[in-house]
């Protein structure tokens, strides 16, 4: 999303600039991935099998963005279960894990309410109120400790409850005043309105792509990135090379290493340093096999369930993780068809049921990454020709990664695609300021 972001709005100034997308994979998206559903008379449906949701009252740009792209955003709503060790906990039901651990409940409420007063302060668009919340500076896992909330309720409740839209594998490590702002929007006991959109994500990168399609190369992954005073010069895992004026490196950290030539010593200080997870959402399969579902309630999780998850093992937080994305995205129930998508299957999916398969990681958000490591990534920006976004320069979303990919455009002379939203422009300002330090552009 953040290169496509970028990508688009230069090419909005084509008087300005010629740009080329050079796409390891052979579908554009990176995580938003969307595969076609076989339906009996021999049409297809689309499914996203990763990025699924968004929420509008904090998905200001992206929301902007399906509006310019005339696709509707869609209401869904996420209704979570959980099996652990044999008992249950799910939303908006009572259950014997949610009789077992009522106190430590109760205490994780009363904690977020204290969480809530002091984030207010971090919902305002300015730095300074930012960095004044204390609890930007304190993991999870201390704040639950300070409360008192044993152990049995972080693994067998809130770290599966919580793990797959939070998308962090270390929940407890993150910031606990970034943990909180979920549950503004994601309630523990009940379950939550959200909205997704139609047709699946790559209409999205379709249509910011339509202009340019000619200069997207898919399944040209990019393996060497050489930089000299005039210019950069792209090699393709082919041998291919191709010149240009700048790169604007919207992979991952650890691949945007991978692929420098002669990084700088920053470079290789702050992008070597940015942890990936891939230890819960590494490898996904969509499919039909129901076997997945506990048997007594599959019916029902079929039903009214978004997402399930189990425990498996020793560990207490070996979790597989399913998704029911006929309740997730809606036109798949309405054309009479069951879609899970499993991460990390423990057992064997009918592999005559399988559609799809797809690999994912995601970044790390602890302390010291929010804290330490973010606030100097604007000392990689614009040197060298070379350009930085992606989820790691910001938070993991679809929302700010479209903007970090924005502001990166915005610096080389692009202007911002929607000047008329102010909700988009006070937060495209505020989160730019982030990613590119003193020297962005304000709108
Ligand atoms: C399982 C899962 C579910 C998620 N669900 C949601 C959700 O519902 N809503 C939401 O807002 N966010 C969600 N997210 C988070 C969201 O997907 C990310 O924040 C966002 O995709 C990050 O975008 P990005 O552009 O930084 O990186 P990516 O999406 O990872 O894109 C990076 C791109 O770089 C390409 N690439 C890598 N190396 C090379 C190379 N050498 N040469 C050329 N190309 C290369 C990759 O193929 C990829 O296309 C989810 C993430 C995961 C993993």
């Amino acid at each position: 999303m953040a290169g496509l972001g970028a990508a688009w709005a230069l090419d909005r100034h084509p008087e300005k600039f010629t740009v080329h997308v050079f796409e390891a994979k052979g579908r554009l998206g990176g995580n938003g991935c969307t595969v076609d559903l076989p339906m009996e008379d021999g049409s297809h449906l689309p499914v996203d099998m990763a990025v699924t949701s968004f929420i509008p009252a904090v998905y200001h740009n992206f929301a902007a963005l399906l509006r310019w792209c005339g696709i509707e955003a869609v209401p869904t709503r996420f209704s979570y279960a959980v099996e652990y060790q044999g008992s249950e906990y799910a939303h908006d039901t009572d259950s014997t894990l949610k009789r077992r651990y009522r106190r430590d409940l109760d205490a994780f409420l009363r904690m977020l309410r204290v969480l809530r007063a002091w984030n207010t302060l971090s919902k305002r668009p300015s730095r300074a109120a930012t960095a004044a919340n204390p609890f930007q500076y304190v993991s999870v896992r201390r704040v639950l400790d300070w409360w008192g909330i044993s152990t049995g309720f972080r693994y067998a409740i809130l770290k599966p409850i919580s793990v797959n839209f939070v998308l962090a594998t270390d929940i407890f490590e993150m910031p606990a005043a970034l943990f909180c702002r979920y549950f503004d929007f994601f309630d523990i006991e009940a379950s939550t309105p959200m909205m997704t959109w139609q047709g699946g994500t790559r209409e999205i990168y379709r249509k910011m792509t339509a202009g340019f399609q000619d200069r997207v190369h898919l399944d040209r992954p990019v393996t060497a990135v050489l930089r000299d005073e005039h210019g950069v010069t792209i090699r393709d895992a082919a041998g291919c090379e191709e010149r240009f004026d700048t790169v604007v490196m919207a992979c991952n950290a650890n691949q945007s290493l991978l692929a420098l030539d002669r990084p700088s010593a920053w470079e290789r200080a702050l992008l070597g340093r940015v942890r990936y997870n891939s230890e819960l959402h590494n490898h996904a399969v969509v499919h039909g096999d129901t076997s997945v579902l506990p048997a007594d309630a599959a019916d029902e999780m079929l039903a009214t369930r978004s997402n399930f998850i189990r425990q498996y093992g020793t560990r207490p937080d070996n979790y597989e993780i399913t998704y029911l994305m006929h309740n997730q995205q809606p036109w798949i129930r309405e054309a009479g068809r069951h879609c899970l998508v499993t991460y990390n299957p423990e057992r064997p999916v009918d592999p005559d049921t399988v559609v799809a398969r797809e690999w994912f990681q995601h970044v790390a958000y602890d302390v010291r990454h929010m804290n330490a490591l973010m606030p100097l990534f604007p000392r990689l920006q614009g040197r060298r020709r070379t350009w930085y976004c992606g989820a790691h320069t910001l938070v993991n979303s679809q929302e700010l990664a479209l903007v970090s990919g924005l502001s990166v455009a915005r610096q080389l002379g692009a202007e911002f695609p929607f000047p008329d939203d102010q909700e988009a422009r006070t937060w495209f300002n505020f989160y730019g300021r982030v990613v590119q330090g003193r020297a962005f552009r304000r709108v």
